[in-house]
């Protein structure tokens, strides 16, 4: 096969010069039988070349090519290896793609790949089951025409997809899937959705059960509080044996009526995404009265608490559940804050839209603590946090009423510092137009206590 054909050629070459020249002797015509010869040749070439075009052209699987000989039979040969080559390596990639598409498509989870414009292009077996898309005709179609919950738009159009979104099935109501979305290649989307109905059927019979039983337990603990609340009320009609117990044992229990009234109000929270009560709350306002509240808790402490908040800027939401989330931030930083130390409170808007910290001097926060400080009866420290009498949900009841309202916590401490709570809220949130609400504070001074 792979013989010098240069020293080959060379020598064909040679041999049909002197051939010719021989007829040329011979005839006594050296040109004209140079010529011939060459021609001849030439000829011939051409007819492979002719004879491997035709081939190429025309030739259908696996037939080999024409009989060549010399160099113009080994061309013959190598080009139809290569061909036979190629056509092994895209059988073998062909079966792997194969098996690539019969494993998605066996999958329980559905996979669907839409465009860089979010157009489906691919889905397996399961996406139809699950989302209800139809084989061939939705192909090419955009995604936000075939999954219409409002959700998903919202979710779709927004540009990083850090967490999943939980949403009926569009084929069953009963259904409740998990959608993830994740960018590939020249921007192109890659999406998978699994059937959660059952984990969101436990989380919802978590959700109730912790509803049912903070619900049951109030009214046995009122009726106890409130003959304890009698019997105190009455102190010299009571053995003085009892009470310093019954002085604890009513402390306790109002304790407990807090810790049911906050488990409550987390189950309202949870139990829808919006608030209900949704209007323009006047936050400048509300943090007002939270702060002479928690002049009032700090009482002997005397804490320094001051107030800056940007007034005329109204949030779209539930005026109680604000009040509620900025309450426990501010009341925690009266709580963990040594005496006399400082408290400061603002409220105040810019081009991310508006923004409620709260910033004390207080003991701050171990870092390795702050990830986990909204989870429910997460404490840094138990023992003081039974002193203050706190339940270990304030945190957590900040943060879902923020979630309600598109908004989040961002949380900042340096231990021995203090430690700094911040609110952020979309500009979309926001009631009055921004640039008005800038227009109005620049006209005013920020109220301040
Ligand atoms: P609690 O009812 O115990 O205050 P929270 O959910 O409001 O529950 O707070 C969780 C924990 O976070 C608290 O137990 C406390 O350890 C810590 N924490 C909250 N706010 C502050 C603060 N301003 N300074 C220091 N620690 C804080």
């Amino acid at each position: 096969m792979n013989r010098n054909w240069r020293g080959i050629l060379i020598r064909h070459l040679l041999l049909l010069v002197a051939a010719c020249l021989l007829a040329g002797l011979i005839s006594g015509s050296y040109g004209a039988c140079l010529a011939i010869g060459l021609g001849l040749y030439l000829a011939w070439t051409l007819k492979q070349l002719l004879n491997l075009h035709d081939w190429l052209r025309d030739h259908k699987l696996d037939e080999p090519p024409p009989d060549g000989r010399g160099l113009w039979g080994e061309v013959f040969d190598s080009i139809y290896h290569l061909q036979r080559r190629d056509q092994r390596r895209r059988g073998r990639m062909q079966a792997v793609i194969d098996r690539i598409q019969e494993s998605t498509a066996a999958l329980k989870d559905a996979v669907i790949m839409l465009d860089a414009d979010g157009n489906l292009e691919w889905w397996n077996r399961a996406a139809e089951t699950l989302m209800g898309l139809k084989s061939p005709q939705d192909g090419g179609q955009p995604v936000t025409n075939l999954v219409r919950h409002p959700k998903f738009k919202e979710y779709f159009e927004q540009e990083h997809y850090l967490e999943p979104l939980e949403i009926p099935s569009p084929t069953n109501d009963r259904v409740r899937l998990q959608l993830h979305i994740t960018r590939y290649g020249n921007n192109e989307h890659l999406m998978l959705v699994r059937d959660v109905t059952r984990i969101h059927q436990l989380e919802q019979m978590r959700k109730d059960f912790v509803a049912n039983v903070s619900h049951e337990l109030r009214t046995p603990l009122t009726v106890i509080t409130g003959y304890l609340e009698t019997l105190l009320d009455n102190v010299e009609e009571v053995n003085p044996r009892w009470v310093r117990a019954l002085t604890q044992m009513s402390q306790q229990g109002s304790r407990m009526q807090t810790l049911l009234n906050d488990l409550l109000l987390l189950a309202k929270l949870e139990a829808t995404d919006y608030p209900s009560d949704n209007q323009p709350v006047a936050v400048d306002r509300l943090l007002t009265t939270i702060v002479s509240d928690a002049q009032a808790l700090s009482a002997g402490q005397q804490h320094r608490i001051s107030l800056d908040a940007q007034p005329g800027v109204r949030l779209k939401g539930s005026e109680s559940e604000l009040r509620s989330a900025f309450s426990n931030l501010v009341f925690n930083a009266v709580k963990y804050t040594q005496a006399e130390g400082r408290i400061q409170v603002r409220w105040w808007t810019d081009s991310e839209g508006a923004h409620m910290s709260v910033q004390d001097s207080g003991p701050g926060i171990d870092p390795k603590h702050l990830p986990r400080l909204t989870e429910r009866f997460y404490r840094v420290d138990s023992s003081r946090a039974s002193n203050t009498g706190g339940t270990g949900l304030g945190l957590a009841i900040t943060k879902h009423v923020l979630m309600r309202h598109r908004g989040r916590l961002e949380i900042s401490s340096v231990p021995g510092h203090g430690s700094t709570f911040t609110c952020h809220f979309a500009p979309a949130q926001l009631a009055t137009p921004r640039s008005a609400a800038m227009a109005s504070s620049a006209g005013q001074d920020h109220s301040g206590h």
